[in-house]
């Protein structure tokens, strides 16, 4: 086992986490990066004052933040995109994990064009529906699909649905994990959340949401059944079981992968208590493997969710459950509808997403670079005698300072370091790689992404790496 940072460390900077660097160098460092940031994007500089008096906080979303400001984009192609100053970056971040296929495919276009030429938008259903709900029936062993157009509406359909199948109002999540912008799963969240260890109860994560309604959403740490036993258990004692419980199944926080034998546990025991089981693919369906953790793992869930990488690039998403569940919606006891639900525009590029883009060949290669990624950053961390944690599955990785895997919310907020997330957001953004500001440590591949690519992640890594330790 190699060192942790901190072991490595002189001074231990923040009293946040297990990891620390030495708080002088990481001030440095931090200080040099902010300043080359901030003179090569004077073209986002300009753009955030003008967008601050007329878009609040000068984003459309507030994931889209960015400090000082946010860098505003301008286009894509395959694995780059470019900012409005002109600066090109490799993209990790892929749209927050939704662009597997890459800017602008050729296939995307070519569709893109014909179906926009034919009408995009009728609300009626088209052939490509049919399709792309075959494709995805295929892909998970589900029978029976409906649309939405977000990762948040496929979320608070399957929690509604669930509810209404059950007859039960309470719902369980796993501690810190995010599940879309709705009011039934903005509660336990972030590395800050605060769970009641023994009743999972906890305060909504933004203003706005009742108490009534975050009372019914209880959680439990990821990677630990027993919790969930003990939960369920006590529940059913008090006659008062949950609806469902929703998890990420793998890439949990975008880093902690579950343990041998987590989700068959996870299983067996909702299915025990007559619980129904949603996997929440939003980020990893399409991504991990062509059926998502559900084919990965071999586990199947009840319900699954997806969104992001399903539309190739368009707003999406998708619930796939069992006739059984889903006749709740069919017999229209749910109200389950979206006026873009099905829209013709992203059925017709999912369509192509799925039979020509997200090919059995494309997930192979897609493994290829994370594995090469992994290894080459894995060298790094031998190098310097750091134990790290590393990921990779599919389009989906990460290579995290950490001083031993991270596994679940504890040990993720044991390794969360804000210095030194800034700073391996600012190093990478600076040399022409493009991450998240929130997760900078975790990547989502395109099939576009080439093993040259990988090796300029690599590369960026060690230099990183080595600014921190030698
Ligand atoms: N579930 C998961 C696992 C997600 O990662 C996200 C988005 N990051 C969502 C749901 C919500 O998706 P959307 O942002 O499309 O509403």
């Amino acid at each position: 086992m190699g060192q942790s940072l901190k072991e490595r460390s002189v001074h231990a900077d923040p009293p946040q986490g297990a990891v620390a660097v030495d708080a002088t160098r990481l001030r440095r460092a931090l200080a040099d990066e902010e300043r080359r940031f901030a003179e090569t994007t004077a073209g986002s500089h300009h753009l955030y004052r003008s967008a601050r008096e007329v878009l609040v906080g000068g984003v459309p979303s507030s994931y889209q933040s960015g400090n000082p400001w946010p860098l505003y984009l301008s286009h894509g192609n395959g694995p780059v995109v470019w900012d409005v100053d002109g600066t090109d970056r490799i993209d990790y971040h892929a749209g927050f994990g939704a662009m597997v296929q890459g800017h602008a495919h050729p296939v995307l276009v070519r569709e893109m064009h014909t179906r926009y030429a034919k009408g995009s938008h009728m609300a009626a259903p088209t052939e490509d529906a049919v399709l792309v709900a075959k494709a995805l029936s295929g892909r998970w062993r589900l029978p029976s699909w409906r649309f939405t157009s977000s990762g948040s509406e496929a979320t608070a359909d399957a929690i509604r649905i669930a509810r209404a199948y059950t007859g039960r109002d309470a719902i369980v999540k796993t501690v810190g994990s995010y599940h879309g912008h709705h009011d039934a799963v903005l509660v336990g969240l972030g590395t800050d959340a605060a769970v009641d260890p023994v009743s999972g109860t906890s305060r909504p994560a933004s203003a706005g949401i009742p108490d009534a309604v975050a009372a019914q959403t209880l959680a439990v740490p990821f990677n630990d059944a027993p919790a969930l036993t003990r939960l369920l258990s006590a529940l059913s004692i008090r006659d008062h079981l949950p609806a469902c419980f929703i998890l990420e199944p793998a890439f949990m926080f975008g880093l902690a992968n579950p343990e041998p034998g987590y989700l068959e546990a996870v299983r067996d025991i909702t299915r025990h208590y007559g619980v129904v089981l949603i996997f929440d693919e939003v980020k990893t369906g399409l991504t991990i493997a062509a059926g998502g953790a559900a084919e990965r793992y071999g586990v199947m869930p009840d319900m699954v969710t997806l969104a992001k990488a399903l539309g190739g690039g368009l707003p999406s998403g998708a619930v796939g459950s069992t006739e059984e569940i889903m006749a709740v919606v069919e017999s229209r006891r749910v109200l389950q509808a979206g006026t873009f639900n099905g829209n013709a525009l992203t059925m017709a590029a999912a369509r192509a997403n799925l039979t020509e883009i997200l090919t059995p060949e494309a997930y192979v290669q897609l493994e290829r670079i994370g594995a090469r990624i992994v290894s080459g950053c894995r060298a790094v961390l031998d190098e310097h005698g750091i134990t790290g944690h590393t990921v990779s599955a599919g389009a989906r990785g990460c290579v995290a300072l950490s001083g031993g895997p991270i596994r679940d919310h504890a040990s993720l907020r044991d390794y969360e370091h804000p210095g030194l997330t800034r700073l391996t957001w600012l190093h990478a953004v600076n040399r022409g790689i493009y991450v998240t500001p929130a997760r900078p440590e975790q990547w989502t591949l395109s099939v576009a992404h080439a093993e040259k690519d990988a090796d300029v992640y690599v590369e960026v890594f060690r230099e990183l790496v080595s600014s921190l330790t030698s």
